[in-house]
């Protein structure tokens, strides 16, 4: 059985195939600058078809990241008219995704109307969150109302991560304490013991914890009604700029892309380096909490695009860190970029990993049991 993986972005399509017999990848790829003027298409229904034209072989179901699956879509599941409208329901929360996400479930059901296809949410690692780390304090009145609680995001990357740790290290997911640092152009980090997070820093929507790409991370909330009133904005204005022109953006004053964010802050550039800081210091905070709420730690993993190529910023995030037990190795850090490896000195009580994520393959593994619960359903 093949299976395409899809992960829509606003302007991109990632995708992978994968034969899942070995899962092997058979092709793969990026169409980006989606809907730019110099881009090689204007829509994901364009970019869907550019992908299938590469293709040389066929697949027999599409799986798709879908970010923020709401209160009522907790595990992966098959895709119907219902499920793309509650998925259309949570557009609002994850406004830099699900409207995305969506466009390629849809591309594919124009195009491919008889091909199956799956949705494997962000938000499902993230289910067994205890009530006391997703409940917020404002009155249940309206947290009952709109179902406002925290959700949790890159579930199936910090799902990947956590299984993958703990396949290399040797350590039973069911008793390993992790923490697992997703680190890309968007970040969260997740507290997991048992086999799922009991803790994440993101959030409602998509723009708590740390500071993200364009995404301001967290900020007191008193600063919102503040800036609304002194600059007589609206709810569409305050969310444009919390999630389009926040984050390292903002911080830097150069880009939202920490390759370019680096290269200024080693020409000095202050705003660069403040932006650096800035985004290491709250990665090692929230290292720190979560290290108390697992009561210990056996882990710490870094994926995602920043988490797997920049060991300048796992060495900022793990300075000082010798209070928890975590001691990095300098030269194996320096030595693991882009792929996996261990990074911890051999004394660190800590064990410190990088793994590239992959959270493809965890997508195109669930799309394949959904198929043959359904198949065996049909049978039995
Ligand atoms: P992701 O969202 O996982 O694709 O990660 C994207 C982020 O990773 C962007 O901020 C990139 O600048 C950053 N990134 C990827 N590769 C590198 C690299 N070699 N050096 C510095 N930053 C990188």
């Amino acid at each position: 059985m093949n299976i395409l993986v899809l992960n829509c972005g606003s302007s991109s399509i990632k995708f992978r195939l994968y034969a899942m017999e070995g899962e092997q990848i058979l092709a793969g790829g990026l169409i980006d600058r989606i809907g730019e003027e110099e881009g090689p298409v204007q829509n994901h229904r364009e970019g869907l078809r550019l992908i299938l034209d590469r293709l040389d072989q066929d697949f027999q179901a599409v799986g798709h990241r879908v970010v923020h699956g709401g209160p009522r879509l907790h595990d992966p599941v098959l895709i119907t008219k219902d499920i793309i409208a509650e998925i259309c329901r949570y557009n609002e929360l994850a406004p830099l995704h699900n409207p995305p996400n969506l466009a390629g479930i849809e591309a594919v059901a124009d195009l491919l109307p008889t091909v199956p296809q799956a949705a494997v949410f962000d938000t499902s690692f993230h289910q067994r969150m205890p009530d006391h780390a997703s409940t917020y304090a404002i009155p249940r009145f309206f947290r009952e109302k709109h179902n406002i609680r925290k959700f949790g995001f890159h579930g199936i990357s910090h799902e990947y991560l956590a299984h993958r740790g703990s396949a290399l290290l040797g350590i039973p997911l069911a008793k390993a304490r992790f923490i697992t640092c997703h680190l890309g152009n968007g970040t969260s980090i997740t507290a997991v013991a048992g086999g799922w997070s009991i803790d994440t820093t993101i959030g409602f929507g998509t723009l708590a914890g740390i500071p993200m790409g364009t995404r301001c991370g967290d900020i007191d909330p008193a600063i919102i009604p503040f800036l609304m009133e002194k600059e007589s904005l609206t709810t569409s204005d305050i969310s444009r700029i919390l999630y389009y022109e926040s984050g390292l953006l903002a911080l830097s004053e150069t880009s939202n892309d920490m390759r370019s964010i680096i290269k200024e802050a080693s020409a000095q550039n202050p705003m660069a380096l403040l932006a650096l800081e800035v985004y290491c210091y709250q990665v090692k905070k929230f290292i720190g909490a979560f290290a108390a709420a697992l009561g210990g730690l056996d882990a710490l993993i870094f994926g995602a695009g920043i988490g797997e190529n920049v060991p300048l910023i796992r060495e900022k995030v793990c300075s000082n860190l010798g209070l928890l037990g975590i001691h990095l190795d300098p030269d194996r850090n320096g030595e693991v970029v882009g792929r996996e490896g261990l990074i911890s000195s051999p004394a660190s009580r800590v064990k410190i990993m990088v793994i590239p994520t992959n959270e493809e393959l965890l997508i195109a593994r669930e799309t394949k049991r959904l198929l043959s619960v359904e198949a065996s359903g049909m049978t039995g």
